[in-house]
């Protein structure tokens, strides 16, 4: 059964990615509700309706569930059992279920490694006796391939972005430090990887199982943060292959309905390992948005309401380039710098603060090759800073 443009669909948590969704939405014809705790934020300020309650909020979900078909996800800290709820009542993508896995490191490397996706060597470190007494407590998987963990990242399980969350270590006594660091929360300790590069992968699987992939996308961070995300990713055919097939394979197995990130690291030998996934659109699938038939925001609204996939071709290259609150340092950036290039595409998402790290906008220049994009990009961000 499909849901109509017309229809009020609800959406939980109210960034920039919920802004992105509310916005391709209301462009096919549909209301949306956002439920968001805070004031203000990106999405809210341009939905149809803002309920100003906590996720938990019995009220507020009982409200969003009598006056919403569907329902989604902006964010994967939302609480699992809120969409549980509302699974009652309408329709929702994705699934409590995959959320749940998602959101959460140990289940997320857990359930990659047990079923035979490669990911980096960790262990998972529940309490300090794991840190004392590795050999009994410590689960550490596929060890064959690195020897030992250390230099390490330890990972806290849960509420970790943007490299939030994460401390390097290279002994056992700095890990203890970081793990009392983290308030002895579970964690991941995971090896430190020399990586060739990053990519990642949306991928985008409906109800009835129809699945596209978008374009692999390379991506460079700064800081733990994406900075740049270059499309097509600049690797060899096989290894975009593999990528794009590991990405459905990891929706197939997770029985995922929407939109899902599954981000890689690439090893110099070629190999691919599963860094993490989102089950929700993501940043390095923000250029979409402008360079594809159809974003992963408009696909995020066709599978919530049970439409055909649209096409994810895309007409050309991009790069995209993220705006952080530090630009904002000496002032309003001098946007005519980015509005001046006819195929550059500015977007903002409307935050009223300027913070260190926090990301406020992105740009993203579409050109005939990735050389030309990559060239333009960089231009931009040098007149900007
Ligand atoms: P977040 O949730 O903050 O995105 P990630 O686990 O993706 O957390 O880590 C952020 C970035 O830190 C990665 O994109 C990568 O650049 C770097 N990183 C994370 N884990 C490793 C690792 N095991 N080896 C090398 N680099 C890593
Ligand atoms: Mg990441």
């Amino acid at each position: 059964m499909s849901i109509k443009p017309g229809a009020m669909l609800g959406l939980l948590g109210g960034g920039q990615l919920g802004r992105m969704f509310t916005m391709a939405a209301q462009s096919m014809g549909y209301r949306v509700t956002v439920l968001d705790p805070a004031d203000g934020g990106p999405a809210s300020s341009v939905a149809d309706r803002h309920l100003h309650a906590d996720y938990l909020d019995s009220d507020a979900l009982r409200e969003l569930g009598s006056t919403c078909a569907g329902v989604t996800t902006e964010f994967e800290n939302v609480p699992a059992e809120s969409l549980r709820t509302l699974a009652e009542p309408c329709v929702v993508s994705p699934a409590a279920s995959s959320v749940a896995v998602a959101q959460n490191r140990i289940l997320e490397k857990n359930f990659l490694a047990a079923n035979g996706f490669g990911v980096a060597p960790y262990a998972v470190i529940q309490n300090s006796s794991n840190i004392h007494n590795p050999d009994g407590v410590i689960q550490q998987k596929r060890p064959e391939l690195f020897p030992g963990l250390f230099p390490g990242i330890l990972k806290i399980s849960r509420f970790g972005y943007d490299g939030k969350g994460q401390a390097r270590v290279s002994n056992p006594a700095e890990l203890d430090t970081a793990f009392i660091g983290m308030n002895r929360e579970p964690c991941v300790l995971e090896k430190l990887l020399p990586l060739e590069s990053e990519v990642s992968v949306i991928v985008s699987r409906g109800f009835d199982g129809e699945v596209a992939t978008f374009p692999v996308s390379e991506n460079q961070h700064r800081d733990g943060i994406l900075d740049t995300s270059i499309i097509p990713a600049r690797a060899s055919p096989a290894i975009i292959q593999n990528a794009r097939d590991i990405a459905v394979r990891v929706a197939e197995k997770l029985d995922y309905r929407g939109v899902l990130c599954v981000e890689f690291f690439v090893l110099a030998d070629g190999r691919l390992l599963v860094n993490e996934i989102a089950p929700r659109p993501h940043n390095s699938g923000h250029y979409s948005i402008d360079a594809c038939v159809t974003s992963q925001f408009e696909q995020q609204v066709r599978i919530l309401c049970g439409m055909p996939l649209g096409s994810t071709a895309m007409h050309g290259a991009a790069v995209m380039v993220n705006l952080l609150g530090d630009l904002w340092q000496g002032g309003e950036p001098k946007w005519e710098q980015v509005l001046r290039h006819p195929c550059v595409k500015l977007h903002l998402y409307g935050k009223l603060e300027a913070r260190h790290g926090r990301k406020m906008g992105h740009y993203t220049v579409l050109a005939e090759s990735t050389e030309a994009a990559l060239q333009l990009a960089l231009e931009i961000k040098q007149s900007l800073e």
